[in-house]
């Protein structure tokens, strides 16, 4: 699809004027440089913060004034529920069912909870194969586990890395690999949408190449939740984790998620650890022998709710549930495609954008890869209000973030970039 992009500033100003999701832009609150809102392309790392977070974190904390204990019954939004709130919202996220979703934690820790149920090796099933260059906490995340079970790292991990110098991994290459090593394949683990280049995995043929030797799949969804529409029940994968603070804007350390298929969550028997918060509600306060998994994904649970935590993922899953997932993806394919327009309009091109072209490969990440001085280009960029993010060793990451980034921003980035190039 070729889009009749135009690189003016009145085109992109045109786009923004026919552009239904603008207005979301005046929902969140953007850092200054000058007196005017920096240009934010960081929403992959840290998502702005909506407006209305400051008052219902207000609210909260009167409630709590003005109840105590009985809060938990009596709040706005019960404390002893809260975490129910958001199973709706991310189960249209993630494209999953209600129980198969539930917000806790923090992303590490869950996918160490999650890992303690789906990597259980067992006489010579006992590898896990993953993405080379992998974000270095699934990596150690990884290799601890591994460890704790008694096993070299070397030997049981696998890594999947790019072919003959590419950037990028292709899907046949993580599918063929699982095919390879067969039956010694305990679990198949890779980042959704990779962080460094912004690819996308085909989830869907990874997890049904994962089931084909005898494997469980689960996906780290750190840069796709927010990102990319998934419909992760359909594509029967086993499991998931993400972080909020990124595309869903809930605060830097916000709660994390899960999800868990229902072939597995609703399967009292299938391992997971205990405690109060994941045990069957109607029985939770009767301090009786013996753990009951409730149903779904919420039985990963262990501790009550972070309410306070919480209370800026409430928030900014309203603002994203209002624009809804549809939309925002059809804005982003757009958005991104016009930076990505732009950007090859820059004469002699001091880098290279290593994330795929195709728009069904990547969400709205763009990774430039720099031969040399991408520090210095990087620097300058922050001295003229564009907040953008460095990764080490060569590469700015930049994300045009649907809800609340512009055609116009995307202009104002060219013009600075190509400026300092
Ligand atoms: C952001 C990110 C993390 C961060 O983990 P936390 O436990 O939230 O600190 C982990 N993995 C990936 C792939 C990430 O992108």
């Amino acid at each position: 699809m070729s889009l009749p992009y135009e690189a003016t500033l009145e085109y992109a100003q045109s786009e923004d004027q026919t552009d239904i999701l603008y207005s979301f832009r005046e929902r969140f609150l953007f850092p200054q440089h000058d007196g005017r809102d920096v240009s934010y392309f960081c929403g992959n790392s840290l998502g702005l913060q909506p407006k209305s977070v400051s008052y219902l974190m207000d609210k909260e904390l009167r409630d709590w004034a003005r109840y105590g204990v009985e809060g938990h019954f009596n709040a706005a939004y019960p404390w002893f529920s809260y975490h129910h709130f958001f199973a709706d919202r991310l189960g249209k996220i993630v494209g999953a069912g209600k129980d198969e979703v539930v917000a806790m934690n923090s992303l590490t820790v869950n996918l160490h909870l999650l890992m303690l149920s789906f990597y259980r090796p067992e006489g010579k099933r006992y590898k896990i194969l993953m993405e080379a260059g992998a974000f270095p906490s699934d990596q150690y995340a990884v290799e601890t586990q591994v460890r704790m079970h008694g096993y070299d790292p070397e030997d049981a991990i696998i890594e999947i890395t790019p072919q003959n110098g590419a950037h990028l991994i292709e899907d046949a290459d993580i599918i063929n690999a699982i095919k390879e090593v067969g039956e010694s394949v305990a679990l198949v683990m890779i980042g959704g949408v990779n962080y460094y280049t912004g690819q996308f995995f085909d989830l869907e043929n990874i997890t049904k190449a994962a089931h084909s030797v005898g494997a469980y799949a689960g996906f780290d969804l750190a840069h796709a939740v927010g990102n990319i529409p998934m419909h992760l029940h359909d594509w029967n994968v086993d499991f998931a984790c993400w972080c909020s603070y990124k595309y869903l804007n809930s605060g830097p350390g916000a709660v994390g998620g899960a999800y868990v298929h229902e072939r597995l969550g609703n399967d009292p028997k299938f391992f997971r650890l205990g405690g109060w918060w994941g045990n069957d509600e109607k029985t939770r306060f009767k301090m009786q022998k013996g753990f009951v998994p409730q149903k779904g994904a919420a039985s990963w649970q262990m501790s009550n709710a972070p309410v306070f935590n919480m209370v800026a993922h409430n928030a900014a899953l309203d603002v994203f549930d209002k624009a809804g997932i549809g939309p925002l993806r059809e804005k982003s394919i757009k958005l991104t495609g016009y930076m990505e327009f732009l950007l090859k309009k820059i004469t002699n091109l001091p880098f290279e954008i290593i994330t795929p072209a195709d728009t069904t490969k990547r969400g709205c990440q763009l990774s430039l890869l720099f031969a040399e001085r991408g520090r210095e280009v990087f620097d300058m960029l922050t001295k003229n209000g564009v907040i953008a993010d460095w990764r080490e060793p060569n590469v700015i990451r930049i994300a045009p973030v649907p809800l609340y980034n512009t055609f116009e921003d995307c202009y104002r980035f060219y013009e600075v970039l190509a400026g300092i190039v």
